[in-house]
């Protein structure tokens, strides 16, 4: 099937369409990460399927244009038209964080009435910052990764998802994704923590602890990532496990003759006999926040914790205090 001839007006009204009615459809929900699709058309720093625009922009059913040669015409035809069409399998770039989200926000909060332009030396500034984060991270891919541009297209997600924006009847550029409108929800009124957060993830990559390479505790997957982000889940699990565990337990032991676990006293000795004697796993309890990189831990700031109440605080967002872990318990045992 040849497609019918469009202009790109056409093709703009299709993808206002797409986004108004079929973004959060069930069918398309995270259409780019199947495998039947193959190519995308990028406009504005976001993605649409080749053919359901074509079909959209002139009418014609898009199963019309399906096979090999029909696919390579329709990205042809959009081509043509001036716009941009990428192979998903090969050049996409990887969904953006967390951290990388809070970086973005931080910056359009703090420049909320007049957002800095692409060529600018905010804008600049926090791509280089972006690609040294997405190298500590391990996701960063190419050249291309979080480029200027793409820096000012997530600020623009975020201009749209600002009622300051929106409410003069304002559109903004386009939507983003489903984590875009998380953060926004977690930040956008309280800039003050999000410049917070910001500035942490700025400073352990320039103090160079962003970089220490993960071992495989880090990686635990049973550790819900905290609301503030990969690299600060990671510093605070590297505090837990430093060295100073072992003087804590000597302390705590000094002091109580065994070691329980805070929150429901589950003593491993006890339990599992000399297989359990001196284990138990290490809480940290100061605020992610507050974790200035390089600062040294005080002991007074780690609490001992069993394995099952520990993974209990992190394996969802937000996680617990142990003081709301121990609510919870009393709560369920009375
Ligand atoms: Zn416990
Ligand atoms: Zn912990």
């Amino acid at each position: 099937m040849v497609v019918p001839p469009t202009n790109s007006a056409e093709i703009k009204r299709a993808i206002r369409k797409f986004d108004q009615d079929l973004r959060d459809a069930p069918e398309w929900k995270d259409w780019e990460l199947k495998k039947n699709y193959k190519f995308a058309l990028q406009y504005e720093g976001q993605s649409y399927p080749v053919k359901m625009i074509l079909s959209l922009a002139t009418g014609i059913d898009r199963n019309e244009f399906s096979g090999g040669k029909d696919a390579g015409h329709a990205n042809s035809v959009v081509e043509d038209l001036g716009f941009k069409v990428i192979d998903l399998g090969h050049s996409r770039n990887p969904a953006w964080l967390r951290d990388e989200l809070i970086l973005a926000l931080d910056l359009y909060l703090r420049h909320r009435d007049a957002p800095p332009g692409k060529t600018s030396k905010e804008v600049v500034e926090l791509s280089k910052t972006l690609n040294e984060l997405g190298m500590a991270l391990g996701i960063r891919q190419d050249a291309k990764f979080r480029n200027a541009n793409g820096v000012y297209m997530k600020m623009m997600n975020f201009r749209a998802l600002d009622p300051q924006f929106t409410s003069e009847g304002k559109v903004g550029l386009q939507r983003g994704g489903r984590l875009d409108k998380e953060i926004w929800e977690t930040f956008a009124d309280n800039s003050h923590k999000c410049n917070e957060v910001a500035e942490l993830i700025r400073s352990s990559i320039e103090s160079g602890e962003a970089n220490i390479p993960l071992d495989d505790d880090d990686a635990d997957e049973d550790f819900e990532e905290a609301p503030e982000g990969k690299l600060i889940t990671r510093l605070h699990r590297r505090r837990e496990r430093s060295r100073k565990l072992v003087k804590k337990k000597a302390q705590v032991l000094n002091k109580f003759g065994r070691l329980k676990c805070e929150v429901c006293e589950f003593d491993f000795h006890i339990h599992y006999g000399d297989r359990g004697e001196g284990f138990i796993e290490c809480h940290h309890t100061k605020p992610v926040t507050s974790l200035k990189p390089g600062a040294k831990t005080k002991l007074v700031d780690l609490s001992l914790l069993c394995a099952n109440c520990h993974r209990m605080i992190h394996v969802r967002k937000p996680w617990l205090s142990i003081k709301e872990l121990s609510d919870f318990l009393k709560l369920k045992t009375r």
